[in-house]
This record gives structure tokens, sequence and C-alpha cells, in this order.
């Protein structure tokens, strides 16, 4: 599932590609996006995109907003105008097109068209957390909304569920945790402040990084059973939370609690 890094991303290339651009909006596809339909956004000036945690905002001219949300399997490619796409056309959601350039959705969870009076009454951008990449990002924000949550949740889980902090996914939930040296197993009510404001800011700057590189770390991250690159221990793993979702750390360089 592509993680906050990815979309932040994703957003800074589709800006330099269509920002300030009208565009010619299409569904080559058989899927339509929900709310308004595509023509709506058709020769409107794209102003900027956004990334909001794991979800892409494009804001149009005339206060209308793209919502896509790109699950498990969607992805956004980008090609020169009159490039032949990767994909079949009848698998695209929306195609985007100005300036020569061509942005095309495929597959992907979600896709709606909006106002932005309409965008913050969505459930799923109203419950999210501070976005771990936002400019203004401050841990004491997160760590608040943790001390206010069941201190019993283990903090993988706590670092996945978008509610407490948007845009971590699995990969940078468990690199992050190995970043800081803290075990993601260990429950909220175990960790002081400095331990959680350390797993926030280590699992930001590596964000961070991909977001420049376009490369994601692979410490830990699907490594179970093999050395750990610091020292050489077995990597351990375990499903985490209500998703079950796997983490994967060191357990001697992210000793447990009570270790
Ligand atoms: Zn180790």
């Amino acid at each position: 599932m592509a993680e906050g890094d990815t979309i932040l991303r994703l957003a800074r290339r589709l800006d330099r590609s269509l920002g300030g651009q009208r565009v010619s909006a299409r569904t080559p596809g058989r899927r339509r996006p929900d709310g308004m339909p595509a023509s709506e956004l058709d020769s409107r000036r794209l102003e900027r995109a956004e990334s909001r945690g794991k979800h892409l905002l494009l804001h149009f001219e005339d206060r209308l907003v793209l919502h896509n949300h790109m699950g498990m399997r969607g992805s956004w490619q980008l090609y020169r105008a009159g490039d032949r796409w990767r994909r079949p056309a009848s698998q695209a959601w929306i195609a985007l097109a100005g300036n020569g350039a061509e942005a095309v959705n495929f597959g992907g969870s979600s896709m709606r068209i909006v106002t932005e009076a309409q965008l913050p009454r969505d459930p799923r951008l109203a419950r999210l957390g501070p976005d771990i990449l936002g400019e203004d990002f401050e841990p004491a924000a997160v760590i608040a909304r943790m001390r206010g949550t069941n201190p019993q949740i283990e903090l993988g889980a706590a670092l996945l569920g978008q509610r407490l902090v948007a845009g971590i996914g699995n990969i940078f939930k468990s690199e992050g945790c190995f970043e800081a040296g803290i075990d993601p197993t260990r429950r909220l009510e175990s960790l002081d402040d400095e331990e959680l404001a350390d797993v926030l800011s280590a699992t930001r700057g590596l964000m961070l990084e991909a977001v420049e590189t376009g490369r994601q770390p692979g410490s830990v991250y699907r490594r179970a059973g093999r050395p750990c690159p610091r020292c050489g221990t077995a990597i351990s793993s375990r499903a985490q939370g209500d998703s079950a979702r796997i983490s994967y750390w060191c357990p001697r360089c992210q000793p447990s609690a009570s270790g």
C-alpha cells in the first residue's frame, strides 16, 4: 500500500507536470468517480496537489476537489501526451491531461469529486491524526492523542491506525521503530514521551528521505529470520492490531519493555 511518502512524492510530481494548468478530464474505463462527474473538472485549472496522510487531494479552481485513496493496489502513472499507457485504458479510472503531460489513475479504493466545503465532512479525512509529513508536524500533538487513547494499544498498531498520526504504513511503521531502537510490540503505557517523540521523529526523517530519493528503507521490513543489519540478531515478526498487519523488529536493538 502506498504510504505517505509515496503520496507526497506523487503530489509534487503532479504539481510539477499539471499544476497551474487547465486540464482535460476524462474517464476512459468502466469506473466513474463518486460525487460529481469528471466533466466538472474539464477545462478547469489544477491549482495544487496535496497529500494528507495516505489521501491525495487535487484542488481545482472554483473550489472543486478530486479526492483519491489508492488503497492496496491503486497507482497514478504520468505520461507525455500521446504516449502509450502501460495498462489498458479500460482499467483507468480518470485521466487528466494538460501542457503535454497526462496523469492516469488505475485501480485504487476510492475516488470522488466534491466541493471544498464537502471535503471536511468525509469521515475518513475527519478522523485523521496529524500528517507525519506535514510541514508544521509536531510530535507533541501526536503524543497528546496517544495519551488520550487506550494505553494498552501496541506502538505498531498506534502508528498504523491513521487516527493518532496519519501517513505511516506498514514499511515505515517497522523501519521507524528500528531507527529509533524501540520495540513496536510495546504498549503505549510502557513508553515515555521522549521515546514516543524519538519514534515519530525517526519515522518522519526516514519518510522525508524517501520523498527525496524515491527509495524506501529495508533494514527490517519483510526480513523475518534474517540478520539485523546492525547486530546480526535474527529479526522477529508478529501480527499487530485489529488489521493484523505484520511488524518486524530486532529483539536486541529494540529491547522489549521488560528486558
Ligand atoms: Zn539488531
